[in-house]
């Protein structure tokens, strides 16, 4: 178990009056206890914490959680037997991460227990330790040295799906775990799709490429995004550039504790609209990045809360002109006392790659 995170976790307890809590997320399960495997229930009380998982799973608990271990056939069976042994009744569970079915299930295995949904351990995973920081830094090396491996396949008539490939091979070469999600290649008039995975477009000599990238190193997620001109480009494109370049940067340069997440938005939202481009960056500015590529705080004009020290999000604003192209900037910050600490290493400035 990881000590400090499981005694702000037992805060919980105390603010809804529960006997226990119980985590079936396998995210924040690993948060809590480290546990790397892909079943598990951790119970969690002011004083003990008890390990559920299956028989594949009972020596690597045992090794990676210092608990308790119970193994199970059946997970509703198992927890029910726990909690009727420790005679607990008010159990706080993760309504955002069961089923309605194992809902049910649990409620048959275990009728006298009143059930609460309790799913705050997302926002404490929110402020990443020094450990966290450590990881996600390591995985954003990665992105940058295999970058710089791949920069060679980058000419014009390459195909978008061969760079993602090259890019997930160097990726793991570096010691990165597994890709960490569909890389976005996007070329061309194609860079205007901001979800455009990988095709097998070719990319040809005056166009902008976006790359949207990411490894996981210890569990940790990178997710960094960077727009190339394969050849020399318009003006017009170039523009596009220096304005996402420009909100980028302003953005970033707003990151302080305590500043709403909203206004963050704001900065790059408004400047690209004063630019005139308002119509054409559609989504959030960014996410929180650590366990999950995508996880609390998100960066949008409905954002509600604070950016807070330890926070860890991308800031990643975008212009998508359809039928035409697209930039998008991503880095990941750390929010430190005096502001924020740029994670990702790909530099951001304009660059021309030669054809
Ligand atoms: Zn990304
Ligand atoms: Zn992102």
């Amino acid at each position: 178990m990881i000590k400090d995170r499981v005694i702000a976790a037992r805060d919980i307890l105390g603010i809804h009056g529960l006997d226990a809590l119980l985590f079936t997320d396998l995210y924040n399960i690993r948060y809590l206890s480290g546990f790397s495997g892909t079943d598990a229930a951790l119970l969690l009380t002011a004083t003990d914490a008890w390990f559920l998982t299956d028989s594949r799973y009972t020596t690597q608990a045992v090794t990676e959680t210092g608990l308790p271990v119970r193994t199970h056939q059946l997970k509703s069976v198992g927890i029910a037997n726990l909690l009727q042994e420790l005679a607990l009744k008010r159990v706080g569970f993760e309504s955002d991460d069961i089923s309605f079915a194992f809902y049910t299930e649990l409620h048959s295995a275990a009728p006298d227990v009143e059930w609460l949904p309790v799913n705050e351990t997302n926002r404490l995973r929110s402020r990443k330790d020094a450990d966290e920081l450590s990881c996600i830094a390591q995985a954003a090396e990665f992105n940058a040295s295999a970058i710089e491996a791949i920069l060679p396949v980058i000419v014009s008539g390459a195909r978008e799906r061969d760079i993602a490939l090259a890019l997930e091979i160097a990726l793991r070469q570096q010691g990165g775990e597994e890709k960490g999600f569909d890389f976005i290649v996007a070329s061309g008039e194609r860079g205007a799709l901001p979800h455009g995975v990988a095709s097998e477009r070719k990319i040809a000599v005056g166009e902008l490429l976006t790359l949207d990238f990411g490894t996981r190193f210890r569990g940790y997620y990178s997710d960094e995004t960077v727009t190339f001109a394969v050849g020399q480009v318009s003006d017009h494109l170039r523009r596009l550039h220096a304005i996402v370049l420009e909100a980028h940067d302003r953005a970033i340069a707003a990151v302080e504790p305590g500043r709403p997440l909203r206004e963050i938005d704001a900065v790059a939202r408004n400047y690209i609209a004063a630019q005139g481009y308002g119509d054409f960056f559609g989504h959030g500015l960014g996410h929180g990045v650590g366990l999950q590529v995508h996880e609390w705080p998100r960066l949008s004009p409905r954002a509600q809360g604070v950016a807070e020290v330890g926070m860890v999000f991308t800031v990643e604003p975008g212009i998508y002109l359809p039928d035409v192209a697209g930039v998008r900037i991503e880095d990941i910050v750390a929010v430190t006392d005096e502001g924020c600490r740029v994670l990702t290493r790909v530099p951001k400035s304009f660059t021309v790659l030669p054809n």
